[in-house]
């Protein structure tokens, strides 16, 4: 059983591959409409703990419980999942389709306002090998903001993307959190971009991998501009890095 507000409940979770131990006793709670950044030294299970917590594996040893009421989960792995035979639109549209869903003619206004939104309309006819990796990043946002589960799981969705860009999509994913108080899990490996987007700050140690501290970021989001000169931010930042000296 999971209290109302609570979205996900990990206890006591351990994860082996191959009879070596990647994470070790894991409790994680995650709050509904929460964002929470994990980060970690590569390597030290952060993917894994992604694809545990959005169902998609089971522990070794542990529980993972997800509240019910989220349905199904959108879960967006390090390399985007673009279908190569499909332009942006249609994998755009690809979802709704499966779903049985052929006849709504207002849908695909909707994936274009999406596409507009990520700075994308214009390549809506273009497929996945036309596009640069940023580009096919910004095509999960379009994803995130089309999908209807209010829970989300994001691999380095922004690994690809160059550091001045970075924040117009951080504003981006901020405006769709904003909007459809989704709760959102993020990986990163970039201490200021999960400064910048998370409520709070899973920081993982090296292998068996646990929870060495969560950081919970506790003054109102600024502006890039602001963000970047604010000392808040940036004693945070330090803060963080001592710990992985
Ligand atoms: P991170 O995301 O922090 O870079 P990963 O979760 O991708 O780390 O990997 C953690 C460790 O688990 C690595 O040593 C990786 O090789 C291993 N690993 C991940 N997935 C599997 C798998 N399916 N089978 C065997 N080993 C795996």
């Amino acid at each position: 059983m999971l209290l109302n507000n609570i979205a996900i409940e990990a206890k006591s979770v351990n994860k082996n591959y191959n009879g070596k131990q990647i994470l070790h006793k894991i409790n994680l709670s995650i709050v509904s409409g929460e964002i929470v950044s994990i980060i970690g030294p590569s390597g030290c299970g952060k993917s894994t703990l992604l694809r545990l917590l959005s169902l998609k594996e089971k522990p070794s040893e542990g529980s993972i419980i997800v509240n019910k009421d989220f349905g199904s989960l959108f879960y967006s792995p390090q390399t985007p999942v673009l279908m190569p035979w499909l332009d942006v639109m249609d994998n755009l549209l690809l979802p709704f389709r499966l779903l049985g869903d052929h006849k709504d003619t207002n849908l695909e206004n909707v994936v274009f306002e999406a596409l507009e939104t990520v700075g994308l309309r214009e390549f809506c006819n273009h497929y996945p090998h036309e596009l640069s990796g940023g580009m096919k990043e910004r095509v999960v946002f379009a994803q995130l903001l089309l999908h209807k589960s209010s829970l989300a799981f994001l691999d380095e969705p922004l690994s690809s993307i160059d550091e001045i860009t970075k924040y117009e999509i951080l504003e981006i994913a901020r405006e769709i959190w904003t909007e459809s108080s989704k709760t959102i899990i993020w990986i990163t490996h970039d201490v200021s971009e999960a400064l910048y987007i998370s409520d709070r700050i899973v920081l993982m140690s090296q292998t068996p991998s646990n929870i060495m501290k969560e950081v919970k970021i506790e003054k109102t989001r600024p502006e890039m501009n602001g963000f970047l000169k604010d000392s808040y931010y940036n004693d945070l930042k330090a803060e963080i890095l001592k710990l992985y000296e």
